[in-house]
């Protein structure tokens, strides 16, 4: 499988160069340039077959002649100590658990397999430094992920604020590969200096330089495993129609989903669940895209007002604009009916949920109802994130307290950085230079 831009044709590139580069030149986002139909690797597998044993069967026949299979099975085991997990719920639903990873949150799968991925393809080049702006809890995926990849340094970036959940043994000055710096800015600010080091020709050599963005190629793919996990765990038994909803904010999480049933997994339609920054159901619908302010709601994660993937979700659109229509289904989900979904889950079923799942879980049900699928679509929600992340919510909506696991407490322990720089590249790079 070869990658190409968005906003081109051509060139192609490698999977390893999309890895590694993980934006083209030309403003656009890599995506696969011919989809490789691989159902007949993942048919036949059915509930007794783990997540490791599909990935490190499906993993190599997409990237034929980049990643064998022994080296699928490495980079599977050295990524993947969790996996998802399917509860079924009743006749028409199930709950897809994304959320067992080490900082509760489905983006774990893809920080897991991308480091991993690219400790093999770089394989004997010496040690690279791997470049990521920290938000939220991505900054602890990656350093857990990084961690055990010994080819690699990750450099952490981090706006103002308090930096959390990472372990100091794990840093450059005490032993390990890791090294966080605060800079006093934005997340912009953040961003921006990595990009001026990449561009920073003598500087990104000396140091062999990559970068980990959200919008790597390479944290893409493995999200299109879960998807043909939970159709596997899923078919036996049941000959009606499948859908997934998907609870939707850069939208990478459903463009993997769109992948998954271009590889060949039959599926019915996806649930595109937004809160009220819902901007982007009226391109879903046939508008133009046109976003507006945001609003912060009770699901933050979902709170984008321009989807970082846009230009991924486009390209579909304009490829295929009528299949798209009738395979993708907006809603919009409020507050309140996100609240009323925590309650409902609670009460119908005895499980937690986090909010993030709470608007995908409601807009399942919007849709059945409007659709009116009762009987004959199994619905399958991504729970994206670990209902401990929200202890306090839960207790709120449901009156019970959940237990928090230990992997997760860490998590808002805080942290010193190993330097706190101004927003200049020549303070970054000293930095750098001074851990070698
Ligand atoms: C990031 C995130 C989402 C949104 O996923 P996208 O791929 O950006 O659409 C949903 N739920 C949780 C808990 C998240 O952290």
């Amino acid at each position: 499988m070869q990658f190409r831009s968005t906003k081109s044709s051509g060139p192609l590139v490698s999977f390893k160069d999309a890895v590694l580069h993980c934006l083209p030149s030309d403003g656009g986002l890599y995506v696969p340039d011919k989809v490789t139909d691989i159902r007949q690797f993942f048919l036949y597998m059915d509930e007794k077959t783990s997540f490791r044993e599909l990935v490190a069967t499906v993993a190599p026949s997409l990237l034929q002649g980049e990643l064998n299979p022994f080296s699928a099975s490495r980079v599977t085991e050295s990524a993947f100590d969790f996996e998802p997990e399917l509860i079924r719920l009743d006749e028409g639903l199930s709950m897809l658990n994304l959320y067992n990873g080490p900082t509760g949150v489905f983006k774990d799968f893809g920080i897991a397999f991308l480091a991993a991925v690219m400790e093999e393809l770089l394989k004997n080049s010496g040690q690279a430094l791997v470049l990521a702006a920290a938000r939220g809890d991505t900054g602890v995926s990656m350093a857990h992920a990084f961690s055990k990849q010994k080819g690699f340094r990750l450099v952490l970036v981090y706006p103002s604020g308090p930096v959390r959940g990472l372990k100091p043994a794990s840093f450059v000055p005490n032993g390990g590969n890791i090294i966080p710096i605060q800079v006093r800015g934005t997340f912009d600010d953040c961003q921006r200096i990595i990009n001026e080091a990449i561009n920073d020709r003598k500087f990104a050599e000396r140091f062999g330089i990559t970068s980990a963005n959200a919008i790597n190629p390479g944290r893409l793919l493995p999200q299109t495993f879960y998807y043909l996990y939970a159709f596997i765990k899923i078919k036996k038994g049941f000959a009606g129609d499948l859908a997934f909803s998907v609870p939707s904010g850069n939208f990478g999480n459903l463009i993997a989903g769109l992948y998954a049933w271009k590889f060949g997994m039959p599926v019915n339609g996806f649930i595109a669940a937004m809160n009220a920054n819902n901007a982007f159901g009226d391109f879903i619908r046939g508008g133009p895209f046109v976003s507006r302010p945001l609003i912060n709601t009770k699901s933050p994660a979902l709170d984008v007002s321009v989807p970082s993937n846009y230009e991924r979700l486009a390209s579909f659109y304009k490829e295929a604009p009528t299949v798209m229509r009738n395979m993708v289904y907006p809603a919009s989900i409020s507050d309140e009916f996100t609240i009323s979904a925590i309650e409902y889950a609670w009460k119908k079923y005895s499980i937690h949920i986090d909010s993030h799942t709470a608007v995908a879980l409601a807009a399942a049900r919007q849709v059945a109802e409007a659709r009116k699928w009762s009987g004959q679509v199994h619905t399958v929600v991504l729970a994206t994130g670990h209902p401990a992340r929200e202890a306090g919510l839960m207790r709120e909506v449901t009156g019970q307290d959940i237990t928090i696991p230990k992997s997760l407490s860490g998590l808002q322990r805080k942290t010193d950085p190993i330097a706190v720089i101004s927003p200049q590249l020549d303070a970054f790079e000293g930095v750098i230079a001074s851990c070698y």
